[in-house]
């Protein structure tokens, strides 16, 4: 059996079943099938929602989730610095006193904050802290920003945590803790924080009853930094009769003594603090100064006698019938409660006190991190601690793993890891997919550590897995695995801006293709399911979900779909739907699998009728194609790594002369594909290219054309909306004849069999030194398959215009010998050095590679066809489904040499004249002259050898795509008329139009080349361009006033967009804004100490006006010459062209991207357009092809006109069965 296992997670999950009750996951995984229960049902955990969790990328379901939770243990962590203990701190009853103020009882308690205060030492401060189980929350001071948990679950459950507390036993295995930031006003407790405004974050279990209230550090009476300094002091200075620990508790012992006498004893007399009893005791110092400071003891001249005066403390008023005694009391009682507490807990390690007795306190402090822990349910004794292999230990990789799912390592565990991913997918189902990428992180570093990873979790990984569940790295892979990203065959990378239907297409066509190669058809279609899966559960988008519910099917394979329904491969649709009709008919329990064979069926035959069946249940019959309107045209499916050429195919169909040539020869025979027909004799009669053809290459064309014919013979009778061509005809296209011989070099060595080749040709000996190959984009180092030729495509049709030349043997001997040329050489060297000029034309960019420029004509000489020489492959060239990769253009005259070699008449026995039969001549090439004069004042400009002058056939023209602002026309004149370098001279290049030709191919040059960064980049440029173009002042009989007129308004509007371009984009540029900056920095910086200098800022200021006054002025000035340049034309309207068709590629990168083509729908219905996606065809607006491209990526590479009257498009080619006598 050629049929997929059915995989077994994937079936066995069915996100229709319906849950049971909640911690019921019987239906949800595949455990069952393993031998042993699955990791998600050993988990006590409650609350799951299936309906959430399948769905966790639709933001209507998840809208009532509150969000991340964390475990008990990372509670413990945020609700106070973990390495600090908070101590309750309670007072003890004193001996009674008689002086007058003493506190009262009340005043002692309230010293401490509040009940729920708990003391941390090393803050000096306290901490508002309270945990509690109840069904009621505390008052919100607001609307909290995120949901709270549902509250009537919340009540069922008195705690997750502790026996007896859960009628149902406890369903949880922690709490799962939710903060809500200064949620709670403390003011509103009861009892009541009477001091000041605090504000308490809420921290509810998700599960239980149970909430928490912290608050941050409320700062005691002396700031923690002077306790700690008082203490490092004493400790680095200890007293003689004392231990260090023992100074800093006498220090402290000392303070709270003179607290506790002012406050108990009325102790109302200054402390000098020069005497020695203070010094002995406390010390002086400017810390000690601050501590008596802050507790409201200022620093005082105290009169001693007549004349002297001694520093000493002054006690604060405790009148508690005044403000300031009732204000000093409070501080002095917070102090001595705070003072006593801090001894209490240093006092509590007695070690290093040597003999030091400490005095007796009248404040106990006891810490309650067990306490709290236990409340929370961090104990260890709730959560055991260690269990975290030792390699993971502080690995810091993974701090941010642990943190997201809420939890800590030291308490890992795998159930807690476990329940940690599950509760937080289940309480924020929005970030399902981080959750799991940190699941995935802990548990793969475990097994990158070589730890042994629990089984529990490797079922849960799979578990999830199963679930679609997925990491960026998987996301990546599957964007791949659909052919999106740099190598793919989509050619665009996977972001917001390719919509759902393009993916559904990808993933379509891929699945469809996978068929290819059927040994791994299954598993590939299983791989592309699981991707779209992935894909649209990224995107949230439910049409990709349906079409992957809809068609993924279960693996069958097509054998096995044709044996199902029990139909022969060949079975029309209509016998095929009978048929499946009657056996779902017969065995209704089979229905299923009848309809996934269909299905099958439909998705091999890419059938439209079958699919549409499939959806509806509804046979559309054979009108299917009814949908899409017959006269409508029709697409063709991706065929791999093709990139561009779908659109060029495109194209071709469009030209009405090209597609009957194409088509009438492939009917007249398929006899001539027999290489006997036709002697050697016979191929040294015609040219292609300015040059002989070989045997087999003539064999090559053949085959090229026939596919090609029938391609569009579907094109024309295909009822389906799309067609995919022959991987064959592909190759042919895409690979030149140069390739595949040296593709046969490569893997024949000596082989000569098939290289007839050589006894074709007799002069072959001089090897040139220009072919095609030595252009090819990967030898520049700015490869390119969006053309980065200019002129060179018009050099390989060069016609014999110069006179006559010496033998490309004597020329290569002479170039050989540096000797100079013989006369008759001369006028082939002007020839020569047009070309050459050409080929180096400073405005080219540099991606013309050093071979253009040694670029020689070859046309004269009667040479075969040259072989390459040997390339080293790149690495590149993997990257195409057939080896090499061209550029577009160079592709296209791959395509129009063939179908010209193939069009050769070699029954006539005179020589023909090519160039009047030949289809590809007559519709493509016109004929255009160039001038080259020399610029250099000591030419003597009218002396004859000065000027060079050629014809050149050409088939396309280049438009520079550098900058913004430009139109086609400009960016024609500078095709028309430029400036070369050549030989370190400067020459002007002057080009005219001699005949035209019915298709004007114009090719927007958008590879560019950064001279810092030696890279090549795409201009994203927008060229303006219309419905109509006149070529009329491009033509050699153009009126020559005009043309001298125009010229000169030419160089002008050269210069000044020069200068605004000097101005706004050369170096140093912007220079207005620069200047203001400089201007703005003198006058108004107060970092340096520069002595103003008002003139300089002035001048400055006047310069900045200066340019923005001229940059105004140079822009004015364009728009109005380039205004003038076309009133001087805008009667000349002879030569006028349609726009017909417009190639665009997408993407950042030269070399590649995503091709489409829009074509007009000539002759009939000039302002309707069709756009031409791979297998999309649709009709767009005129608008959209003419749209202002700035800021998109997707633009124009290509456009064709046509010539007005000539009628050589139709666009739209269809059989249309309602006239019969059509076919
Ligand atoms: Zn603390
Ligand atoms: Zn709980
Ligand atoms: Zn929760």
């Amino acid at each position: 059996m050629d049929e997929e296992p059915i995989p077994d997670q994937h079936a066995a999950w069915d996100p229709t079943t319906a849950w049971g009750e909640a911690g019921d996951w019987s239906g949800v995984n595949s455990a069952d099938t393993w031998g042993e229960p699955g990791t998600t049902r050993r988990i006590a955990i409650d609350g799951r929602d299936e309906n959430e969790e399948v769905r966790w990328f639709d933001p209507a379901v998840r809208a009532l989730r509150p969000g991340p939770g964390v475990l008990p243990p990372l509670l413990a962590d945020m609700l106070h610095d973990p390495d600090h203990a908070l101590h309750s701190v309670s007072t003890q009853p004193r001996t009674p006193s008689t002086t007058p103020h003493v506190p009262t009882a009340d005043e002692v308690r309230t010293a401490i904050p509040h009940p729920n205060a708990y003391y941390c030492r090393e803050h000096n401060g306290w901490v508002f802290l309270q945990w509690r189980s109840s069904t009621v929350l505390p008052p919100l001071v607001k609307e909290p920003d995120h949901p709270l948990p549902d509250q009537a679950r919340r009540r069922r459950t008195t705690s997750c945590i502790g026996d007896g507390e859960q009628p149902f036993g406890p369903s949880n295995l922690t709490h799962h803790w939710h903060r809500y930031e200064k949620a709670v006003d403390a003011s509103k407790l009861n009892p009541p924080y009477t001091h000041g405004e605090l504000h308490l974050d809420l921290y509810l279990c998700c599960q239980c009853s149970m909430y928490c209230l912290v608050s941050d550090v409320i700062p005691g009476v002396i700031p923690a930094a002077l306790v700690d300094e008082f203490t490092r002091d004493k400790l680095s200075h200890p007293a003689l009769d004392k231990t260090p620990r023992a100074t800093v508790i006498a220090g402290w012992e000392t303070i709270l003594t003179i607290i506790d006498n002012r406050l108990w004893r009325d102790e109302k007399r200054s402390l000098p603090v020069g005497r020695a009893r203070f010094r002995n005791k406390v010390g002086w110092s400017d810390v000690v100064r601050r501590v008596f400071e802050t507790i409201g003891f200022p620093l005082e001249d105290l009169q001693q006698g007549e004349n002297s005066t001694e520093l000493a403390l002054s006690p604060p008023p405790i009148d508690p019938s005044t403000p300031e005694g009732r204000a000093s009391r409070t501080t002095l009682l917070r102090a001595w409660v705070e003072i006593s507490a801090w001894l209490a807990i240093y006092q509590k390690s007695k070690e290093q006190l040597g003999e030091y007795r400490c005095m007796d306190l009248h404040v106990k402090a006891e810490s309650e991190r067990d306490m709290y822990q236990t409340g929370i349910g961090a104990h260890v004794s709730q959560i055991s601690r260690g269990k975290l292999p030792a390699a993971l230990q502080g690995y810091a990789p993974l701090e941010e793993s642990w943190r997201v799912l809420g939890m800590t390592p030291s308490t890992y565990s795998w159930e807690l890891l476990a329940f940690a991913y599950l509760a937080q997918c289940r309480c924020d189902p929005a970030n399902t997919m981080v959750y799991f990428t940190h699941l995935w992180m802990i548990v793969n570093t475990m097994i990158q550590l070589g730890q042994n990873v629990p089984q529990e979790l490797q079922t849960l990984i799979v578990e999830e897995r199963s679930r679609f569940r997925f990491t960026p790295d998987d996301l990546q892979e599957a964007a791949k695995i659909l052919g999106f990203g740099r190598d793919g065959e989509l050619g665009v990378e996977l972001d917001d801006e390719v919509d759902d239907d393009f993916i559904v297409q990808a993933w379509r066509s891929a699945r469809q293709r996978a068929w290819q190669n059927p040994a791994d058809a299954t598993s590939r279609r299983a791989k592309l399911n699981e991707a779209l899966r992935l894909v649209a559960e990224h995107r949230g988008s439910e049409k990709l979900l349906k079409a992957w519910n809809d068609e993924k099917g279960s693996g069958m394979s097509p054998e096995t779909a044709y044996s199902t329904l029990e139909v022969p491969k060949e079975v029309d649709e209509t016998m095929l739907l009978t048929v499946y009709s009657m056996r779902v008919e017969d065995q209704p329990s089979q229905a299923e699998r009848m309809r996934e064979a269909l299905s099958v069926i439909a998705e091999v035959t890419n059938s439209e009728r079958l699919r549409k069946f499939l959806a509806t249940g509804q046979d559309p019959g054979d009108s299917t194609v009814s949908n899409i309107s017959p006269d409508m045209p029709r697409g063709l499916n991706q065929l791999g790594n093709t990139c561009y050429l779908n659109s060029l195919l495109q194209y071709f169909y469009t030209i009405k002369d090209l597609r009957a040539a194409i088509i009438s020869i492939a009917q007249a025979d398929s006899k001539t594909l027999d290489d006997s027909k036709f002697t050697d004799d016979d191929l040294k009669r015609h040219r292609v290219g300015g040059r002989l053809v070989t045997r087999r290459e003539v064999i090559r064309s053949k085959k090229f054309v026939n596919l090609l014919a029938d391609l569009f013979f579907n094109m024309e009778y295909c009822e389906n909306p799309s067609i995919t061509p022959e991987i064959e005809l592909a190759k042919l296209a895409l690979v030149t004849t140069q390739d595949e011989e040296e593709d046969d070099n490569d893997k024949a060595g000596t082989d000569s069999s098939n290289d007839t080749d050589a006894t074709l040709v007799d002069d072959m000996a001089p090897r040139p030194t220009y072919d095609r190959a030595t252009s090819s984009p990967l030898q520049s180092p700015t490869e390119s398959v969006l053309g980065k030729r200019s002129r060179d495509g018009d050099s390989s049709m060069d016609i014999d215009t110069a006179a006559p030349v010496s033998s490309p043997s004597e020329r290569v001997e002479a170039a050989a010998k540096n000797t100079p040329s013989p006369p008759a050489a001369n006028m082939q060297d002007a020839t020569d050095l047009i070309n050459d000029a050409v080929a180096s034309s400073s405005k080219l960019s540099p991606a013309e590679s050093p071979a253009d420029v040694e670029m020689k004509d070859e046309t004269q000489s009667n040479k075969a066809p040259p072989l390459p020489p040997r390339r080293t492959r790149t690495t590149d060239d993997s990257v195409m489904m057939f080896g090499r990769q061209h550029d577009v253009s160079e592709c296209m005259d791959n395509c129009m040499f063939q179908i010209e070699t193939a069009l050769l008449d070699f029954q006539g026995k005179e020589t023909s004249d090519d160039d009047k039969t030949s289809p590809i001549k007559r519709l493509f090439y016109g004929k255009k002259r160039q001038r080259l004069t020399s610029l250099s004042p000591k030419d003597d400009a009218g002396h004859q050898s000065s000027i060079h002058e050629k014809e050149d056939l050409f088939s396309h023209l280049h438009v520079n795509v550098a900058d913004e602002g430009f139109d086609l026309y400009d960016g024609l004149a500078r095709y028309f008329d430029d400036v070369v370098e050549l030989g370190g001279e400067k020459k002007r290049m002057e080009v005219s139009l001699v005949d035209l030709p019915p298709l004007l191919q114009i090719q927007l040059q958008r590879v560019q080349f950064n001279r810092e960064t030696q890279q090549a980049y795409k201009s994203q440029a927008y060229v303006k361009f219309g419905e109509t173009i006149y070529m009329d002042r491009f033509l050699d009989s153009a009126d020559p006033t005009k043309k001298a007129r125009s010229k000169e308004i030419q160089a002008e509007l050269s210069a000044a967009r020069d200068r605004v371009h000097k101005l706004t984009q050369g170096k140093h540029a912007p220079f207005a804004p620069a200047l203001k900056n400089v201007a703005e920095f003198l006058s108004g910086q107060k970092v340096l100490d520069l002595a103003p200098d008002d003139d300089l800022v002035s001048s400055l200021r006047n310069e900045e006006a200066l340019v923005t006054e001229q940059l105004r002025v140079e822009r004015e000035r364009t728009v109005q010459l380039k205004q003038q340049l076309e009133d001087i034309w805008k009667d000349d309207t002879s030569a006028a062209y349609e726009l017909t068709s417009v190639f665009i590629h997408r993407g950042s990168s030269p070399s590649w991207g995503h091709y489409f083509f829009y074509s007009r729908n000539l002759p009939n219905n000039p302002d309707a357009w069709f756009k031409y996606n791979d297998s999309d065809v649709t009709a767009v607006s005129k608008d959209e092809v003419l749209a202002d491209t700035t800021g998109s990526t997707a633009n124009p590479y290509m456009l064709v006109f046509v010539r007005k009257g000539t009628d050589a498009i139709e666009t739209v080619h269809r059989f249309n069965p309602e006239t019969v006598e059509d076919a």
